[in-house]
């Protein structure tokens, strides 16, 4: 009895030695001469609406064996505001080490918020989140697209924002054809888009799925019934998790 306690002593030891457990159920077959990487491009802290500390979100996603993240503050809404007063590049800036060090690949990234259309899209591959703050939401995509970014359509059928139906709109065929637009959330959360999928296949934009977690993950997913951020099985483009009930 003595050995077994002092085994899983050690055991709990070790754990906490080594951190977080990390998660490699989750598991994607490469395809030819591609590596897969697991992802979550949409995601929030409380510097911008989210209810967590920028740290929280690494942790979260090693703990699920997530290859790389973005961190996807509102640029135009911070409710934190009196509380957390810092620029746009502040929550990656505060990750960059502890990402690296936990073998987690960090991007800079940004959400674009404005009413339909054209509703909220996520900027990534900043080198500067901002110069995104503008009055034009054109302003903004074009600060974007002049640091490389990829660019994509965040939840297009929030109910929030398009209650009828997931329509694309004349706005969306311009920053389309402008060459402001690569990808669609085709899942995002507990939501799925078919016609973001169809819109996808058409016009040879990336399919993504996105947590937009804006709680603590176990917040919105109870691991212990098995439930996870999953990869649907939709998705041949960036490969994302599905989870959080919000998004905005
Ligand atoms: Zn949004
Ligand atoms: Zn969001």
């Amino acid at each position: 009895m003595r050995n077994f306690n002092m085994t899983a002593l050690l055991a709990l030891c070790a754990q906490l030695c080594l951190g977080q457990a990390q998660n490699k159920a989750l598991s994607i077959p490469d395809l030819d001469d591609y590596k897969t990487l697991k992802c979550d491009f949409h995601m929030h802290t409380v510097f911008s609406d989210g209810l967590v500390w920028p740290t929280v979100r690494v942790d979260e996603a090693y703990a699920e064996g997530l290859d790389a993240i973005s961190l996807t503050e509102h640029i135009e809404y911070h409710p934190h505001k009196e509380d957390i007063k810092a620029d746009h590049n502040r929550s990656y800036d505060l990750i960059r080490q502890y990402a690296a060090d936990k073998g987690i690949i960090l991007i800079k990234g940004s959400e674009i918020t404005r009413n339909m259309a054209p509703g909220h899209h996520n900027a990534i591959f900043l080198q500067d989140s901002n110069p995104l703050e503008a009055t034009d939401y054109m302003d903004a995509f074009k600060a974007a697209k002049s640091q490389g970014a990829f660019i994509f359509w965040n939840h297009p059928g929030w109910e929030a924002q398009q209650p009828e139906e997931t329509r694309w709109w004349e706005v969306h065929t311009q920053l389309y054809e402008g060459g402001y637009m690569q990808g669609i959330e085709v899942a995002n959360g507990r939501s799925y888009f078919p016609e973001a999928q169809q819109w996808c296949m058409d016009k040879k934009l990336t399919m993504i799925g996105t947590s937009d977690i804006h709680q603590p993950i176990q917040t919105d997913i109870d691991f212990s019934k098995g439930e996870r951020t999953a990869v649907p099985p939709y998705h041949h483009g960036t490969f994302g998790r599905t989870g959080g009930k919000r998004r905005d």
